[in-house]
């Protein structure tokens, strides 16, 4: 999920990503898993099973969904659900698998309906029907397409049907990464690019980047741009403490939408509790959006504290924003 790059952005990211199991970060349980399954389908030569990942944006879903390809040794092909608007184009894709091959949906809780009732047979009996000529002559035949894997990746799982979800034989949450996990891969990254890096700064920019290798990769090449324009081209402690605050990056690394969903719960709702659909609306977003990406970062990290009348800020949130439970600026 590389939506809001520029091209030039996603090839940088396209080089950073780790191409195998070995090269890929944290995550232990899921890997441990897939490592078990993909073994045994190689072992079997057979398909591996469709597998769903789900979790907030930039934590490795689509590199995830390579990894697989290349451990089990075949080609893939990449869509993502808001682009396959007609049965037909789904078509073209599957008819074009060879055996085995994976087939990666991003966003696959956009599909549309009619899409997405189209995949079952796919998925179920690897078996599509297609329609032939027009007019009068127009009847459908089913054919036989190769058995595949369909890896699919979502952030809001909870919006993805039943029936969807059911045809997934392995489904797999990823979780946020610690600052350790999360300095390893921006040492690794700094390698990729050839910038030295210290390890204070390799754990710096971690702990800025909201549990998330995209964002850690990102402030990297930003604090690097730092590093050759105003300091001597390698990324140490202070030139990593220059650039990030030059970024606006908060201490925690806490992101605008974060900080919004902060302050208003504390200035519009008293620090809570308050109910996600009426936090939504203050905050101009949507409901299943700050429950599957905001949210678990913040109540990971402490600032708010979900209980059955709502949702409220704890006095760490109150302490980052320089507040005072009941009210005022502390400073
Ligand atoms: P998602 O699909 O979940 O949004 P991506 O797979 O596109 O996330 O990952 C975003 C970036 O983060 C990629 O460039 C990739 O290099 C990096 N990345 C993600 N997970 C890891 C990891 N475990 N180890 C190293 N780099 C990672």
């Amino acid at each position: 999920t590389g939506d809001h790059l520029s091209p030039e952005e996603t090839d940088i990211e396209r080089a950073l990503r780790p191409l195998s199991f070995d090269d890929f970060a944290g995550q232990d349980q899921v890997l441990e898993n897939l490592r078990v399954f993909t073994e045994a389908a190689n072992l079997r030569t057979e398909a591996l099973d469709h597998t769903l990942f789900h979790g907030p944006p930039g934590l490795g879903k689509t590199t995830l969904a390579h990894i697989l390809a290349n451990e089990l040794g075949v080609n893939i092909k990449v869509t993502s659900g808001p682009v396959l608007d007609k049965p037909g184009d789904l078509a073209g894709l599957l008819t074009n698998l060879e055996e085995r091959d994976v087939l990666f949906i991003d966003e696959i809780h956009r599909l549309s309906p009619v899409v997405e009732e189209y995949l079952y047979s796919a998925m179920e009996d690897y078996k599509i029907d297609i329609m032939i000529e027009s007019g009068p002559n127009a009847r459908t035949v089913q054919i036989n397409l190769s058995p595949f894997t369909l890896v699919g990746a979502t952030t809001r799982s909870g919006l993805l049907t039943a029936p969807m979800r059911a045809r997934f034989g392995i489904s797999s949450r990823l979780q946020y990464y610690t600052t350790e996990l999360l300095a390893d891969i921006v040492q690794r990254s700094a390698q990729i690019l050839k910038v030295p890096i210290t390890m204070e700064a390799a754990i710096e920019i971690a702990g800025r980047s909201r549990g998330t290798p995209r964002i850690a990769n990102a402030l990297l090449r930003r604090v690097r741009d730092f590093a050759q324009i105003k300091g001597n081209g390698k990324i140490d402690i202070e030139i990593s403490r220059f650039g990030l605050k030059a970024l606006n990056v908060d201490a925690f690394g806490l992101d605008e939408m974060d900080n919004k969903i902060l302050a208003t719960i504390i200035d519009k709702f008293k620090g809570g509790p308050v109910g996600i659909t009426t936090l939504a609306t203050a905050v101009s977003e949507s409901a299943e959006t700050i429950e599957e990406v905001y949210e678990p970062f913040l109540i990971q990290q402490g600032f708010i504290l979900r209980t059955p009348r709502g949702r409220e800020v704890t006095e760490l949130a109150y302490k980052h924003l320089g507040r005072t439970p009941g009210g005022g600026q502390s400073n």
